[in-house]
């Protein structure tokens, strides 16, 4: 493991050895700018500037209709599906591109109910990412208010899976603090209880290594614009273990998740396989880019993307702790590795203004209620001088509590 650099020099001699160091030249980044929130928005790479200039010039504009077959748009969903599947030990025929995260989820959550008819509790943490609960809670009344969302401490979870659990629903990788569940662990205790598992792998699928057949997963959610790289809005992916897709069945009935789709039957017939977790048609354009977010990221070994992130992590942290003590920064996320996503995250009580003070000399991270300050580290295109860099002028932020401006504590509808 990479010993953090004690100086700036052996920072950029860290950049110099890096294996991964000529994947920065493959993304767009503005000059001076210290990109540290590709866990939010993955940065542009360069090849889909041109690849979504073709879908959208030659493709669309000269091909038309003839696309879905000439240009095998029709593919998009369960081709990307299937390269997806590398990054997160999945295997062919396992995931499928479609929809948002929140309505992939809905479909998995519905899907494992059904599986689980006679259990009627629903497993999760209250510090989960909201969606995922408000999308169970809108489940749960559309389904006559019968199951329970029933919400406890991480740390407590392996204990509250009984045989009244239907499903164990988590984040991998927790949004505020990066804080990792062991996967396998979980999914094994809730295997013996009878009970099925969903993994939201927003915050892990291209940022650490995930292996989701080692952990015997039975389903699985993630999000395309983070660490994928795939653009503003991007499609997310639906995982369903080979071994439920015969028994999976998802509410959102639509044609494309249809047998026969162009048999234009009356009656719904699930398609075989992960198609039938597709419901309408698909997004090509988005489709498009995300296919190249996804390629880059297979280029490269995700053992040596890991093993960058962590020293960056490491890197941070110690740059911080030494620059920024006494100025009321606390670590909320786990030092160890075993346990750490991809992301560290600080609290400070005036989180919010300093965060966009931060932003103003350049440094983005984001902000998350009620005092997180959050930073991502995607190790494709962030230097050890960048990380350097920024916990410097986080510290002349805090020093010269240039944060206490009143602009810069108006708050932004998205933070
Ligand atoms: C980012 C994120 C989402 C995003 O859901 P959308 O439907 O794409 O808005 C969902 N869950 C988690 C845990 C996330 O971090």
């Amino acid at each position: 493991m990479t010993a953090p650099a004690q100086t700036r020099v052996a920072a950029e001699r860290l950049d110099a050895a890096d294996p991964l160091a000529p994947a920065r030249a493959d993304f767009a980044l503005p000059d001076g700018l210290i990109y540290l929130d590709g866990n939010s928005l993955g940065a542009l790479p360069h090849a889909a500037v041109a690849r979504t200039r073709d879908v959208v010039e030659r493709e669309w504009g000269d091909d038309l209709i003839r696309s879905w077959t000439k240009n095998r748009w029709i593919e998009l969903p369960t081709r990307v599906g299937d390269k997806i599947a590398r990054l997160i030990g999945a295997g062919a025929g396992e995931v499928v591109v479609a929809d948002s995260t929140s309505v992939n989820l809905f479909k998995a959550l519905a899907g494992a109910l059904a599986m689980r008819p006679e259990r009627r509790v629903i497993l999760s943490v209250a510090d989960n990412f909201p969606t995922d609960l408000y999308m169970a809670q809108g489940l749960i009344a559309l389904l006559g208010g019968r199951h329970e969302l029933r919400l406890v401490a991480a740390a407590d979870i392996p204990g509250a899976i009984d045989a009244t659990t239907a499903v164990v629903m988590l984040t991998h990788v927790n949004y505020r603090s990066g804080a990792v569940f062991d996967m396998k662990a979980i999914t094994q205790s809730a295997h013996r209880a009878g009970a099925l598992t969903i993994w939201d792998l927003a915050h892990s699928a291209g940022a650490l290594p995930v292996d989701l057949a080692a952990a015997g997963a039975d389903l699985a959610v993630g999000c395309g614009y983070k660490y994928l790289n795939g653009g503003p809005g991007a499609p997310a992916f639906l995982y369903v273990a080979e071994r439920h897709q015969r028994e999976f069945v998802q509410p959102l009935t639509g044609w494309l998740g249809h047998a026969a789709p162009f048999a234009f039957e009356t009656g719904y017939r699930p398609a075989a396989g992960i198609a039938r977790g597709i419901c309408g048609t698909p997004p090509v354009l988005s489709l498009a880019a995300l296919e190249i977010g996804v390629d880059g990221l297979l280029r490269f070994d995700m053992a040596a993307i890991r093993a960058k992130s962590l020293a960056l992590g490491d890197l941070f942290i110690r740059r911080v702790e030494a620059r920024c003590a006494g100025r009321g920064l606390a670590l909320a996320t786990p030092r160890d590795h075993g346990v750490r996503g991809s992301q560290v995250s600080f609290t400070h009580a005036d989180g919010y203004p300093v965060m966009q003070a931060l932003i103003a000399r350049g440094v983005i991270g984001d902000f998350r209620a009620p005092d997180i300050l959050r930073f991502g580290f995607t190790p494709l295109y962030l230097r050890y001088v960048d990380v350097w860099d920024a916990a410097e002028i986080l510290a002349d932020v805090l020093e010269t509590r240039a944060w206490d401006r009143p602009e810069f504590h108006a708050r932004a509808a998205v933070t």
